[in-house]
């Protein structure tokens, strides 16, 4: 038996990178997971049949919350696929993980790309909560996937920096709401993670951005996916309110290494 068997778990962002080795993760511990994407169908299938292949159970959900009434078709969707493989559309663990990054000077953001940034990283994933919890029973789990960058500067990502600030506000008002509830809200901070990108093909950033952590290495998925999974299981009942740093150590400056 897993530590979720018998839970239901609905991972934003699962097509690719740190969603996917949650859902993962989450489906090996025996959850059934609702697997969102926003487009690529392919890659949403893909972590269906990863899922499914180590023993677990799960369904994609597309909805591109850059678009009006995204979280309503998202929430219509998880709980017919529940309904579907449950019988009832009760949901016990919500990781609020899709993101999309800037890479915009300072100079160069526009007022619609900050918007965007705004609709997809923090507005979807406080409607996503707020459509969430008249369906979590009492003992829940909340995750919000936010970001090292809160608490470092990187001046091309000011505005996706804005957006993860945003989003653990979620985690610290909502721990408080909902504690009466033996609902835990927290906050997962990873640094840079190995998501597939072309860019960390590149040998040389690759380097250059594996010496940032303390470990020499940059993240992979699963070592984001480890921690979403300790607080989603009954060991992280203590832990609400909380920004756990999965950043490797970034955090700590450089070493003389
Ligand atoms: P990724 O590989 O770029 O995948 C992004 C996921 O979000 C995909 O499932 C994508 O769906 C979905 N998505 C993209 N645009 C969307 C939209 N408009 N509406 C709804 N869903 C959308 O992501 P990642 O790098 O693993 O990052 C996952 C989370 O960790 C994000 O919140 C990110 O900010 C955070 N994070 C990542 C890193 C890193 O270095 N990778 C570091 C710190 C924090 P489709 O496949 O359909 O496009």
């Amino acid at each position: 038996m897993g530590s979720l068997t018998g839970k239901t778990a609905l991972v934003t962002g699962a097509s690719r990178g740190i969603g996917r080795a949650i859902a993962e993760r989450l489906g090996r511990e025996g959850a059934l997971v609702a697997v969102h994407y926003a487009s690529n169908t392919e890659a949403a299938e893909h972590t269906v049949k990863s899922v499914v292949a180590s023993g677990g159970r799960a369904f994609a959900v597309p909805a591109d919350f850059g678009t009006a009434g995204a979280v309503d078709t998202l929430f219509d969707g998880v709980r017919t696929g529940l309904r579907e493989h449950t019988g009832a559309a009760e949901l016990d663990i919500l990781v609020n993980n899709a993101g999309i990054m800037g890479g915009v000077a300072p100079e160069e953001l526009t007022p619609d790309t900050f918007d965007r940034m705004m609709a997809v990283n923090a507005r979807a994933p406080l409607f996503a909560v707020q459509r969430a919890l008249p369906m979590m029973p009492d003992g829940g789990r909340i995750i919000n996937i936010s970001s090292a960058l809160t608490r470092m500067a990187l001046p091309q990502e000011v505005a996706y920096a804005m957006s993860k600030a945003a989003v653990e506000m979620i985690s610290l008002h909502f721990a408080q709401h909902l504690g009466s509830r033996g609902i835990t809200v927290n906050t997962v901070a990873p640094g840079v993670t190995d998501n597939g990108s072309e860019m960390l093909r590149n040998p040389e950033v690759r380097a250059a951005l594996a010496g940032t952590t303390a470990f020499g290495r940059i993240g992979e998925p699963a070592d984001v996916a480890d921690v979403v999974a300790f607080l989603a299981s009954s060991d992280g009942r203590w832990i609400t309110g909380g920004w756990l740093d999965a950043s490797g150590g970034t955090l700590l400056g450089t070493s003389a290494r």
